[in-house]
This record gives structure tokens, sequence and C-alpha cells, in this order.
């Protein structure tokens, strides 16, 4: 009997950025898992996103031994967000689940994630209930971005709804359609709606070695997240706006005032200081407002480069369209 090589019932897309070290563990347990949970009917669609060690290597020799191990190669590091959805566009499963690498996501939970796929669910959000070997940056940074972010943007994203999600093929080919390059890939995940369902998980430390994304990274991801799916950042410079300038107007008053009856405050303020004050706070708007168009504009400029979203590194990659 020879393995069905196209549309298996489940795709597991693992995005690595140097992960060598831990990744045969984590392989051997999706093998195990996936064969119990699916019959043998899986692939599991690796995406190197340029790692530097022998990432790659591994996952070429899991494909040679098992064609279901598949292969993508990005021809340089694109980030996270990219490699998951390179992984996503190469996916035949009528189910396709996200799962990190470094074993912060309990592979055991992916039977109960088919069976809420199976009873209905388009969408099977994993929620992380508590990360105790996170550092507190990341565990208050992540909780007060998404009040921060609901709040802003009206949306309603569940505090620790993670990258570990299952979609149904057809959410997967409204995905694909998706082109902006500046992505978060559950953000987008949740623009597309449809039916879903969560699961709460509690995230293992990390297996080995350390996360790739650094405190700069994750300030990026947060940033981009807001910039991508809301446009009310551009509001708050207009709110600003409409509370400095009659401030100003009041301080003008208070100044003539002042002026007018001799200091009966006894501020002994120089008309220098009031001005210093004044200029200083429109500056810092004016520099605040400069600065938020600077971001919108450029999401617009690389979204009209019009590039391709990622490149893959063909010759490298196994077990993709077109290949035997
Ligand atoms: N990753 C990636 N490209 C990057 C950084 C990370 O593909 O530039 C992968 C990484 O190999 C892992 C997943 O994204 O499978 C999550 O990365 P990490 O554990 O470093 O992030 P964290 O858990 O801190 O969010
Ligand atoms: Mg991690």
């Amino acid at each position: 009997m020879t393995t069905k090589l196209t549309n298996p019932l489940l795709s597991v897309v693992v995005p690595l950025y140097n992960e060598s070290a831990g990744l045969a563990v984590l392989h051997d347990a999706l093998e195990k898992v996936l064969q119990h949970a699916t019959h043998g009917e899986y692939e599991i669609v690796y995406c190197d996103d340029g790692s530097t060690d022998n990432t790659s290597a591994l996952v070429r020799a899991w494909h040679t031994a098992d064609s279901r191990a598949k292969l993508v190669v990005l021809s340089r590091n694109f980030g996270k967000e990219i490699a998951t959805s390179a992984g996503i566009h190469a996916a035949h499963g009528a189910a396709i689940l996200m799962i990190d690498a470094d074993g912060q996501h309990p592979v055991e939970l992916i039977p109960e994630f088919l069976a809420k796929w199976q009873a209905g669910s388009k969408v099977v959000v994993g929620v992380r209930t508590n990360n105790q070997k996170e550092g507190l940056v990341k565990r208050y940074g992540s909780k007060w971005f998404y009040r921060l972010f609901n709040r802003f943007t009206g949306m309603k994203l569940i505090p620790g709804s993670s990258d570990f999600r299952l979609i149904d093929r057809s959410v997967q080919q409204e995905f694909v359609r998706l082109t902006e390059r500046n992505r978060i890939t559950r953000g987008l995940i949740d623009w597309l709606g449809y039916q879903r369902d969560y699961i709460e998980f509690t995230a293992n430390p990390r297996l080995i070695g350390e996360s790739g994304y650094s405190f700069r990274k994750l300030f990026k991801l947060a940033v981009d997240s807001v910039i991508s799916l809301s446009i009310s950042p551009l509001y708050i410079t207009a709110y600003i706006g409409a509370f400095v300038l009659p401030l100003s107007v009041l301080l003008g008053l208070g100044m003539v005032i002042n002026l007018l009856f001799g200091d009966p405050l006894h501020l002994h303020a120089t008309g220098g200081a009031y001005v210093m004050i004044l200029v200083l706070f429109l500056v810092g708007v004016l520099l605040v407002s400069q600065g938020i168009i600077g971001l919108y504009l450029s999401h617009i400029h690389t979204e009209t480069q019009n590039r391709p979203l990622y490149v893959i590194d063909k010759a490298k990659s196994l077990g993709l369209d077109g290949e035997v």
C-alpha cells in the first residue's frame, strides 16, 4: 500500500528557525500522535525560515524515510509570520494545524483540535492559560497588548490566543487570497471569521535553544498588529490635537491675565517659560503624529512594492507541488 500523497486529512505546519537542537524530539512526538489521530493520513510541512544550522538537513533525512515529511525552504529569514504563511500555502490537508517547533505547544492536544474540527468548527484556537517560565515583560506585555488592542480596535481578540491553531481547508483557501506583506497570521485568521472553538493549554517551557523573538522583534510584532488591523492610531493625534489646542488657548489667556493683574498666583513665571512649555508640548504632539503617519506610510510603501511574500528555494525544498 502506498501512502496517499495528495489531500491528507491533516497538514501540520511547523515554522523553523535554527531549531535543529530540539527538532527530533518534536518530530518523533508528532509522528506518534498523528499516526494515531489520523490513521496515517497526515503530512508535516516544515518551513525552514532561513536557518543557519542543519535544520534543513534533518528534515531532508526524514523526508527520504517518509515522504509525509515535507520541506519548504525559504531563501532567507523572512520571520515566523511569513514562514507560517508559506507553510499554510503549501499544505494540502482537509485541515491545517500550525504549531511551534520548540515544544511549547503540546502535541498531545492535536486529537482534541481534530475532534473540535470534526464537530464543525472551521477554526480551532489554542489559548494559553499560563506560561510559568516566560519573562515578566513577555507575560505582562502580551496581557496589556491584548487589552489595549481590543480597546483601540473594537476587535475581540482573546488574550492568550496563540499560533497553535487549526483551520479548515475552506479557511485556508480564503487565507491564500490575503496578500499583505506585514502580516500577523493569527490576526488574519481572526479577521477571516468563521465558526471557531477554543482549546486551553499550558505552554511548556521551551525545549532547547532560545526564543527567536527578542524584545525588539516582539515590539515590532505588537506595532505591526495594530497598524495592519486598525487605523485608530491615526485618530489619536487628532484627539491629542483637540485637547492641546483649547489648552494652549487657555494657557495663553492665563498668561494675559497674569500679565494684566501682576502675578496674582505668585508664579513668577517669565513669558519665556510659558512659551517654552507650550512649544515643547506642541513639538511633541507634532513628532508623535509624524511618527504615526510614517508608520502607516511605511506599510503602504511595502504593500505597494508588490513583491512576492516570500521566496522559496526550490532546489532545497522537498515534497512540494510540481515535484515527485
Ligand atoms: N521562527 C521562525 N522564524 C523566526 C523566528 C522564529 O520561523 O524568525 C519559528 C521558530 O522556529 C518556532 C516558532 O517560530 O518554531 C516560534 O518561535 P519562538 O519559540 O522563538 O517564539 P516564541 O515562542 O518566543 O513566540
Ligand atoms: Mg517559543
